[in-house]
């Protein structure tokens, strides 16, 4: 992917991105801000691009970390995937250069911080909030879909909540472009399914399952399959063994939904269409994808 080919932020379609088209960002483009925050690989940056005053976060990351833990190719797919995306709900990611220490990418910044951090002060969302953010994943991942781009790891560590309040599914570190099925084992053990952690063949209904495992984190505050033991997780994610305890009370619309996506049979979940057009997610989620507190 050509860097030249990518637009600059709120410049597309101008006859000013024209003129840039074929100009190479450099870290001397932006005008650099507070830290947003800390990653495995390198530093988040509050950043304005000089020419449009467009504010974004510029992700640092350095190459010496990126080689040592072997994931060059992860990142180079991360963005050949996102930078092609464009749905509301997905952060947007504008371009990237390099030097000869760091990669930066510039992406959407997302107002509102991370959405793991509003899980843990709250402990559990409300059903409005749990079934507006449900509903504006599964946009976005029908969105990805239609793609053939599969995400794969759909967790709240992942996701980041923009300036109106709107879900942004930020991370695409492990998810793939394909027209087959895959079988290459991946993500955090708690939100993936059967047929991953028994490395069979999987398709885009993993994402299905991982959007079930998230709606109940969203209501109970913590994962379903959770165990003190790794081992005990992978048994309890093969066995299916869900179960919902009377605290936080929950309706028992927003547990049918959850049982019909957390299903065994990959080819039984809900598909996304129907879980939008499920009673609870009619009944809860806010139709313009933003949750005010
Ligand atoms: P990461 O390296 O992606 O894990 O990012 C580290 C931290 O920086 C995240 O946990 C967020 O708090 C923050 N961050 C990353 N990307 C953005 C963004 N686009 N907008 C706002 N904050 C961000």
């Amino acid at each position: 992917m050509a860097i030249a080919a990518e637009t600059r932020p709120q410049e597309k379609d101008s006859s000013e991105a024209k003129a840039h088209e074929k100009r190479r960002w450099i870290l001397d483009d932006f005008d650099i801000g507070k830290p947003l925050g800390r990653g495995k690989f390198g530093h988040v940056y509050l950043a304005r691009e000089k020419r449009s005053n467009h504010i974004v976060a510029l992700k640092v990351l350095f190459k010496s970390q990126l080689q040592q833990s072997l994931v060059q190719h992860q990142l180079r797919r991360e963005v050949e995937i996102q930078s092609h995306l464009r749905h509301p709900n997905i952060l947007r990611l504008y371009g990237y250069f390099y030097d000869q220490k760091r990669v930066y990418l510039i992406l959407e910044y997302a107002a509102k911080g991370e959405l793991y951090k509003e899980l843990q002060k709250c402990k559990y969302f409300s059903e409005r909030r749990a079934a507006t953010y449900v509903a504006s994943l599964a946009h976005a991942l029908i969105y990805c879909h239609g793609k053939h781009v599969i995400h794969r790891d759909i967790k709240p560590e992942n996701l980041l909540i923009g300036t109106q309040g709107e879900l942004k599914i930020a991370d695409f570190g492990w998810s793939v472009h394909t027209f087959n099925r895959r079988r290459t084992m991946c993500g955090t053990l708690d939100y993936l399914p059967p047929e991953m952690v028994e490395s069979v063949e999987h398709d885009a209904s993993v994402d299905i399952w991982s959007l079930g495992v998230l709606c109940y984190e969203f209501l109970y505050g913590v994962p379903p399959f959770e165990a003190k033991e790794h081992s005990d997780t992978y048994r309890r994610i093969v066995q299916v063994d869900l179960k919902f305890p009377p605290k936080p009370l929950v309706s028992s619309a927003a547990k049918d939904l959850i049982s019909q996506m957390l299903v065994k049979e990959s080819s039984q979940r809900l598909p996304l269409h129907k879980v939008l057009e499920h009673p609870w997610i009619v009944q809860n989620a806010d139709p313009s994808g933003i949750y005010r507190s």
